[in-house]
């Protein structure tokens, strides 16, 4: 059943998405993951099908139709079935973007923006360390003024998705080194080229193996001052104002991918003989995927309410904070009993359950912990 918060324009921008998946997606996805790239030719084809602008200002190439279409196209997308493509491409559009949308100067926008919505340009968000991800107001990555004219940046960024691709990264760095944990962080524009920045290493990983995912350092990294985005030792509260739309995001992605999950394993169950009948015939089978379908169901009318909640301008830290731990938790359930499903086939290659069931390890890691998550809606309690 559809969620009433959806019009029929947010219903052709999810026509929209399926027909990319299905055109663009779904016969290239084996070998983006074999390459362990994503081409940019796929970044600019969504630039032009106006992907990354649905939550940006129309002045620089975006449509700005909102929480709910943003919702609605990510979930779509999220039934790709290539968890790194999703990954990639919303890490990008809905977690690096945002910093520039919400704290940039015009000068900065105009530069910046048309190429990033247009996916010309891809650009990285670069928080987590490697002393820590889950603490950020702990992150240690200095920023020192030098003269008028300059910041220099020392330190390292770990996990990084696009850290290889991207042409910008938003970087957090602690400017007052005497202020304590959140306070004394900036958010800074790091460009491709920057002297004393280089991309140390790509890392090899479980799933999401198509998107990239980096080490960066920077070594004495040289920028000019203009640079600093948003207000000097404010960046903590960007972070975590930029973390609510990752999050719902995060809840649109894994609602799409529960959903193929469970499409993919019914037809598999009411086509597999076993037993003089199919597995579908197995009352213990259909209650299981019946149970799942009905969690997912609930899951992904609570993340468009998180969406409507958003779009209306309410607190919803802790409805959000709910969504990203059920649903990395539910989209980890739903693959297992998934792959459970498939039986031998399940743990094959060849098969699109086990690919999914590596990419959804890290719904329940990234982002935001399942348990941290958790620590934000029991403060609301
Ligand atoms: C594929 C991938 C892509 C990523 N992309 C990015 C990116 O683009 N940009 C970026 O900045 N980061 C990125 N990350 C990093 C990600 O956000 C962090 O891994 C995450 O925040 C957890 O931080 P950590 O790995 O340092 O784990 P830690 O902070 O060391 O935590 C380890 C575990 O301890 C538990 N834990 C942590 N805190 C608590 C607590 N308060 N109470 C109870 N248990 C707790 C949790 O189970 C957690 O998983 C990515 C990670 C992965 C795996």
């Amino acid at each position: 059943m559809d969620p009433v918060y959806l019009t029929e324009e947010h219903r052709m921008l999810r026509d929209t998405a399926r027909r990319f998946i299905e055109e663009e997606v779904q016969p290239h996805g084996d070998a983006w993951e074999a390459d362990e790239e994503i081409p940019r030719t796929a970044f600019t084809k969504m630039g032009d099908l106006g992907f990354f602008g649905v939550q940006a200002p129309e002045a620089y190439g975006g449509t700005d139709m909102g929480p709910v279409a943003m919702v609605a196209q990510w979930e779509e997308l999220g039934k790709s079935s290539y968890g790194g493509f999703t990954g990639s491409t919303s890490a990008h559009a809905e977690m690096a973007v945002p910093h520039l949308i919400n704290a940039g100067t015009e000068e900065q926008k105009e530069r910046l923006l048309p190429d990033l919505i247009a996916g010309r340009k891809v650009s990285s968000i670069a928080v987590t360390e490697p002393d820590g991800g889950s603490d950020v107001a702990a992150l240690k990555t200095r920023a020192e003024r030098k003269g008028n004219d300059r910041w220099v940046l020392n330190g390292a960024k770990v996990f990084i998705t696009n850290g290889c691709l991207a042409d910008v990264h938003f970087v957090a760095a602690r400017t007052d080194p005497h202020a304590k944990g959140s306070r004394g962080i900036s958010m800074f524009i790091v460009e491709k080229g920057a002297p004393g920045f280089k991309v140390a290493k790509k890392l090899d990983k479980h799933g999401w193996r198509c998107s990239d995912t980096a080490e960066l350092v920077f070594d004495d990294c040289e920028i000019p001052y203009e640079n600093i985005l948003g207000e000097e030792n404010r960046g903590f509260y960007a972070v975590m104002m930029n973390f609510q739309n990752e999050r719902l995001v995060a809840g649109a992605m894994n609602a799409g991918a529960i959903q193929n999950a469970l499409e993919i394993t019914t037809r598999y169950v009411k086509d597999r003989k076993a037993f003089g009948g199919t597995l579908w015939d197995k009352q213990v089978v259909r209650h299981k995927l019946a149970t799942l379908a009905t969690q997912a169901e609930a899951f992904r009318h609570l993340t468009y309410h998180c969406a409507w909640l958003v779009s209306e301008g309410r607190d919803c830290v802790k409805e959000v904070s709910m969504i990203k731990a059920m649903g990395g938790e539910l989209v980890n359930r739903t693959m297992y009993d998934c792959v459970q499903l498939h039986g031998g086939m399940g743990y094959m290659r060849e098969s699109p359950i086990e690919r999914m069931s590596r990419d959804a390890r890290v719904a329940s890691i990234g982002g935001g912990a399942t348990e941290v998550m958790l620590e934000e809606v029991a403060k609301r309690m």
